[in-house]
């Protein structure tokens, strides 16, 4: 069976740590390949490669560094069909939206083609007399960066695109259960052009991880995943001396108010609830309805629109399912406990997917969709980040009864609110402490020119991902303030200097 390596100085890698991992296609639940657990050794080799990488690419042009960019976009753009089938056939996701999760990708890589622009910094002539002072953004060096498993190619290229073409080298270390289309994106690089050793894959688990968050010639960390490993990791490298952007878990919630239009409600929450089998970071698993009407109506509506949606194969059906299976055994097992609980905790299931059996693909990790009513905060399912199919509808007396609510809870990655009240959802955007907000759009994920990220406990470290603050993140500011002879001479000056 295929074993997935590593990739380092420009190739593929075999490993030799003589550990691996299964990779498995969740629709039939059958091992697909392997993937090697690198060693710490094998994670330093692959620092030390981009380390060597750094002082030829850092010096590079930004012209010449955003030319490869363009290319690397254009192959990604050739090769798309295959890199989102086999998205598709690791992670479960169905083509179309593997295909939209390349695209979202692929954003990143444009922005990062406009890195000239970017990076022009700042000038003020005449600071003083004859003085003149200027900002510019050098890179930081190497930078790492660490992905979860359900957006295997959009989540690290939030990430190394604009690390790289800031003059940055990189390692990533992908997620253990759908390494291969980082892999792929590796490649991909290098046939555009991009020195060796200026991007690397390590793949494996925390024996990696470690290395790249300890080793002190890994500058800059970012990390995407679940809430207690973000933690970990903004932790240990910053106490390490690393910048970090370590991106957590996430419970969105949906406000509707009485006033919302009730079929772009349903609308959205069934593709923003059940899309990707609820496997998002943006996913809404939250729907706070204000009013006992709202809520009545709402689930009556949405319960016969639940019972409709399709589950299959991410790839092979046609017409193709709503949505595919979760990503492991081990996961879907979980997923089915946690719908177990809200029975038990006491809120109405109105419609339970625990039984689902995908026809020809019994042994596939399928969950079918989950909604329930009257979820209240305090259990379990209202607490705590599922990352499945399941849909919690929570009933409000008021506005500021749900603004509260969305408020108090541990995180604050995104929600929206349903209205055509201008007044309510202008207060609602000032007042909720969540990092990206939407409008009558359930899932409001800024665009590759904007920064991505939340609040609370779902981000550690002050930046965001992408747009102007993956910019900031992986650039350091120098001023330099320069005089020149011709300016006004003055005798020893002994007091702090000051613009007289
Ligand atoms: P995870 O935290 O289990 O794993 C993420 C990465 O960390 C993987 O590469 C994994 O190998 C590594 N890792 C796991 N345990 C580790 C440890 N003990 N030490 C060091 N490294 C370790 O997350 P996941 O299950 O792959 O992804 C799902 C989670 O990611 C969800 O919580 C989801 O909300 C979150 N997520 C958040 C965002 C966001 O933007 N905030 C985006 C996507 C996913």
């Amino acid at each position: 069976m295929n074993t997935l390596g590593h990739y380092i100085d420009g190739q593929r890698v075999t490993s030799t740590s003589g550990r691996d991992a299964p990779v498995y296609n969740p629709a039939t639940g059958e091992e697909a390949s392997r993937v090697a657990m690198a060693s710490a050794d094998e994670a330093r080799s692959a620092v030390t490669s981009a380390q060597a990488a750094l002082p030829g690419w850092s010096r590079i042009s930004p012209l010449k560094r955003a030319r490869i960019m363009f290319r690397f976009k254009a192959l990604l753009e050739r090769d798309a069909d295959k890199i989102a089938r086999q998205l598709s056939l690791e992670h479960g996701k169905v083509l179309s939206d593997a295909m939209g999760e390349l695209t979202r990708g692929m954003e990143v890589v444009e922005f990062a083609c406009g890195i000239p622009h970017l990076l022009k910094g700042e000038h003020s002539l005449n600071v003083g007399t004859g003085v003149d002072s200027y900002s510019m953004m050098q890179p930081v060096g190497v930078c790492a960066g660490i992905s979860p498993f359900n957006f295997p190619a959009m989540v690290p290229m939030w990430m190394f695109p604009v690390s790289i073409a800031c003059g940055n080298t990189f390692v990533m270390k992908p997620s253990e259960k759908d390494p291969t289309v980082p892999m792929m994106l590796a490649e991909l690089l290098t046939e555009a052009g991009l020195p060796q050793g200026v991007f690397n894959v390590v793949n494996g688990d925390k024996e990696a991880v470690d290395v790249l968050l300890t080793d002190d010639r890994v500058q800059a960390v970012g990390f995407v995943g679940s809430t207690p490993i973000a933690e970990y990791i903004y932790e240990t490298a910053s106490k390490h001396g690393k910048r970090v952007q370590a991106l957590g878990g996430a419970k969105n919630h949906m406000v509707i108010m009485p006033d919302a239009d009730p079929e772009q409600v349903v609308n959205s929450l069934l593709g923003a609830a059940y899309g990707s089998a609820g496997e998002r970071c943006m996913a809404i698993s939250v729907a706070v309805c204000v009013g006992d009407e709202v809520a009545d109506n709402l689930v009556r509506d949405l319960k016969s629109e639940v019972k409709k949606l399709t589950v299959g194969p991410g790839t092979g059906q046609i017409p193709e399912p709503h949505m595919g299976p979760l990503v492991t055994r081990e996961h879907a097992a979980k997923v089915r406990d946690y719908i177990s609980t809200g029975a038990e905790e006491g809120a109405t299931l109105v419609v339970d997917g625990r039984d689902f059996v995908a026809k020809d693909n019994e042994q596939g990790y399928f969950v079918g969709a989950t909604l329930f009513d009257h979820v209240k905060p305090g259990m379990r399912i209202y607490q705590e980040e599922i990352f499945g199919p399941v849909l919690c509808v929570v009933r409000v007396g008021s506005y500021e009864e749900a603004l509260a609510m969305v408020n108090a809870h541990e995180y604050g990655n995104g929600t929206a609110i349903f209205t055509r009240d201008g007044d309510t959802a202008r207060q609602y955007t000032e007042q909720v402490q969540v990092g990206m907000v939407g409008v009558n759009v359930p899932i409001p994920v800024p665009m590759a020119f904007h920064s991505f990220g939340g609040w609370k406990r779902s981000l550690f470290g002050p930046l965001h991902m992408h747009g102007p603050d993956g910019v900031r993140f992986y650039t350091r500011m120098k001023t330099v303030t320069a005089r020149w002879p011709t300016g006004i001479r003055a005798g020893a000056e002994f007091s702090m200097p000051t613009m007289k």
